[in-house]
């Protein structure tokens, strides 16, 4: 079916057009199914397709529909940098519309958002909108869930479960669109759903699938490709690669693993690059190497990768390094990329071949075990780009002809593993109970398991026993620690509060406990605190050197903790500890040590850093709220205080100029030193000296910064005083 023929269903022809422009002419099997079965005329659909077969479309025809009517469109995606990706792609399709990316703050209704057609949200973002009432919410016409495979994830499955189902709830007569890979039960989750399901191996580029291994790639329906002998066997597949002129993506289990095959990639890339090739990636590996005020050593590495033109890509990068590698490999100026298992389900980034490098992966608790076959199949889905290749190859890589054998049977002729529901995991329903009792949609202990009767769990299982009794157990607690009244099913101010944040109730309680008990609070104590409880959590592990250190540190500061120290015999000592090096992270940074030495002393990396940064900030607003609420001004201050100097990583002193933009940590103890302390100082410098503490560039920004204020300021006095007259 062609896209022209899209204007027989009442499409518009400026969308047919803007379709055809991005090179879409005819339709791919899964989509043209999709519309033959009511896509268009508002009907629910569940479309299991692997990567890549064009599940977006399927989506930007039902919201062009549903915008038609009037009505608002919610894309749905469990990634902020997918959030990203669908904003930027629905800014530029919808142009005469008005789109929105809802991300961040936990703790707002956004009513902003009421002027938008297209939201782009995340899964948390949306749950948080509906525990605020956000009254726009009622004006959707369709929602689009984006990777629903990942009910089956026990971290992030239960909160999108229990999300489907609200939504499905409230918004009875809107069209739901739910997206996914392709899974063994699709059946089963489209029963559930109630929702048409459309399911189809379907690629748009032929895959051959093989194995590396003893210097050749065995792709069985293609042949075999010889490989260099002399080199190791990753780098004789690059050198394949390079020589057909081609990119790749390998996946490997770990950071570490990651950085050292990109850099090893790296020097054998180098020779194969062009002068033109050399000068843009040496100009985009400076860049990626300074994106921070003083390049730490991952940026260094990472900027001479990229140099050679590869790159890795893994959870501890920071945001916009990230972005740079991706639209650099887009463009196919990178022609490498080693990712750790995250990239799987990230942005849509193709490649002509994909290499497993690491079939196998640590699970805490569990030890090694192969990654699941679904895992495999989003990896592989990557192979090949549409406008560039004919196909594309995927490999794993053994070390013997055993293993390749063992290798090919799991993965190229295994069955898909079923997704099941996690939702019996009890922090998620204690969060969850919460919730639908603050926000009304639950009244009585049979309204609960009515909910949780249309789940996926109890679809799955047919019976919720096991559910119930859990939801007693949570309510009792809810009551004890003083979220819900203790006759009615009915959230005090306190429990409503600690829905809004966002919070998981026990955290809420160890916070309070935590405010009501304590003589003393000072900052480490705090920073603890917010270390201590789950949000925070996993931690990051204590290595056996640094044990002595911290039990040191237990034992000077045993007056400063705001909870019970556990024996050390207790099991939740080791999680202790783990506490108490998180609250070191925070406190070094506070007291600006080095962003290098802290990275370093802890084995953290600049994403992990960054990412703990966002979450303390959050949990300090919390406990901010909380205290609030609770009439406990006098601690209010210092709370307050000490969120700032944790976002922005200095001491008391710099928070006057931190507060101005361009001023990191670095700049501001840099003018600090020099005596410039305040933003009335900054005034009285001449531009020519500032340049020479912090360059030209921000010493002028700085200054328009601050004339500007005080044009304000005079503005201010005048108002103020034609107020008094
Ligand atoms: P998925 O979400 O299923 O992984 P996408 O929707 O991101 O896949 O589509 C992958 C790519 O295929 C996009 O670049 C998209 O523009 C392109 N594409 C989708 N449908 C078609 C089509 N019918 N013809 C040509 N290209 C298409």
């Amino acid at each position: 079916m062609l896209v022209q023929e899209l204007e027989k269903f009442g499409v518009e022809k400026k969308y047919v057009e803007r379709l055809e422009k991005e090179g879409i002419k005819k339709f791919y099997p899964p989509q043209e199914k999709a519309l033959k079965k009511g896509l268009l005329e508002g009907k629910n659909l569940v479309l299991a397709v692997p990567t890549a077969a064009g599940k977006t479309l399927v989506a930007t025809l039902a919201m062009i529909k549903s915008l038609e009517k009037g009505k608002k469109a919610i894309y749905v995606v469990p990634l902020i940098s997918l959030a990203n990706e669908k904003y930027e792609y629905y800014t530029k399709f919808f142009k005469e519309r008005k789109v929105a990316i809802s991300v961040g703050d936990f703790d707002s209704a956004d009513p902003w958002l009421e002027r938008y057609d297209v939201i782009v949200v995340t899964v948390e973002k949306l749950d948080s909108l509906i525990r605020h009432g956000a009254p726009w919410l009622c004006q959707t016409g369709l929602v689009v869930f984006d990777e629903v495979h990942l009910l089956n994830d026990p971290s992030r499955g239960p909160t999108l479960e229990i999300l489907i189902t609200k939504m499905r709830t409230m918004l009875k007569r809107a069209q739901f669109l739910f997206l996914s890979a392709t899974i063994k039960n699709a059946e089963e989750l489209a029963e559930w759903l109630d929702a048409i399901l459309i399911k189809s191996d379907f690629r748009p580029t032929k895959l051959y699938e093989g194995i590396a291994y003893d210097s050749k790639i065995w792709l069985p329906e293609m042949g075999e490709i010889k490989l260099r002998e002399d080199l190791s066997l990753e780098e004789a597949i690059a050198f394949e690669i390079l020589k057909r002129r081609k990119q790749a993506i390998f996946f490997v289990a770990t950071r570490r693993n990651a950085e050292s095959l990109a850099l090893k990639l790296a020097s054998l890339t180098r020779k194969h690059l062009g002068r033109n090739e050399r000068e843009l990636l040496k100009k985009l590996g400076d860049e990626i190497e300074n994106v921070l005020e003083i390049p730490t050593s991952q940026c260094k590495k990472e900027g001479r990768c990229v140099r050679g033109g590869v790159a890795f890509h893994h959870a501890g990068l920071l945001g916009a390094q990230k972005r740079m590698i991706e639209k650099a490999f887009k463009r196919g100026w990178l022609k490498f990329i080693v990712a750790t298992p995250t990239l799987a389900y990230g942005v849509n980034l193709p490649a002509f071949a994909v290499i497993i490098r690491d079939a196998r992966r640590y699970y805490p608790g569990i030890g090694s075990k192969y990654i699941p076959v679904l895992e495999y199949m989003q990896m592989v889905g990557r192979a090949g780009r549409p406008a560039y290749d004919e196909y594309g190859i995927s490999m794993l890589t053994a070390k013997t002809e055993d293993e390749a054998r063992v290798l090919f049977d799991r993965f190229i002729m295994g069955e898909m593993e079923e997704i099941s529901s996690k939702l019996a995991i009890e922090p998620v329903l204690r969060m969850h109970v919460l919730a639908l009792i603050a926000t009304n949609f639950c009244n009585s202990e049979r309204s609960i398991f009515s909910f949780f009767s249309k789940t996926f769990f109890a679809h799955q299982w047919g019976d919720i026993s096991m559910i119930e009794e859990k939801v007693l157990e949570v309510i009792d607690l809810l009551r004890e620690w003083g979220f819900l009244e203790k006759k009615r099913l009915v959230a005090t101010d306190l429990g409503k509060r600690v829905c809004q944040l966002y919070l998981d109730p026990l955290s809420a309680h160890i916070f309070i406990e935590a405010l009501r008990t304590s003589k003393k609070i000072n900052d480490f104590g705090i920073l603890h605190l917010i270390s201590s409880v789950n949000e925070m959590k996993p931690l990051p592990s204590v290595r056996l050197g640094e044990l002595g250190r911290i039990e040191e540190e237990i034992a000077k500061r045993e007056e400063d903790f705001l909870i019970e120290i556990p024996e050390e015999w207790d099991l939740e000592f080791e999680d202790f500890l783990k506490s108490v090096k998180m609250a070191g992270v925070f406190e070094d940074w506070i007291n600006e040590a080095s962003e290098e030495r802290i990275l370093e002393s802890y084995n953290i990396t600049p994403g992990e850093l960054r990412g703990r940064i966002e979450i303390a900030d959050w949990l300090l607003y919390s406990l901010h709220e909380i205290a609030l609420l609770l009439g406990m001004k006098n601690f209010l201050k210092d709370v307050r205080k000490l969120r700032v100097r944790v976002q922005k990583g200095v001491k008391e002193e710099l928070l006057p100029l931190v507060r101005l933009r361009g001023v990191g940590r670095v700049r501001a103890r840099k003018l600090f030193e020099a005596g410039i302390r305040r933003v009335s100082d900054l005034k009285k410098v001449p531009v020519e000296t500032l340049a020479k503490i912090i360059g030209p560039k921000t010493a002028e920004n700085l200054k328009e910064q601050v004339e500007r204020k005080k044009k304000k300021d005079v503005q201010k006095t005048l108002w103020s005083g034609a107020a008094g007259i």
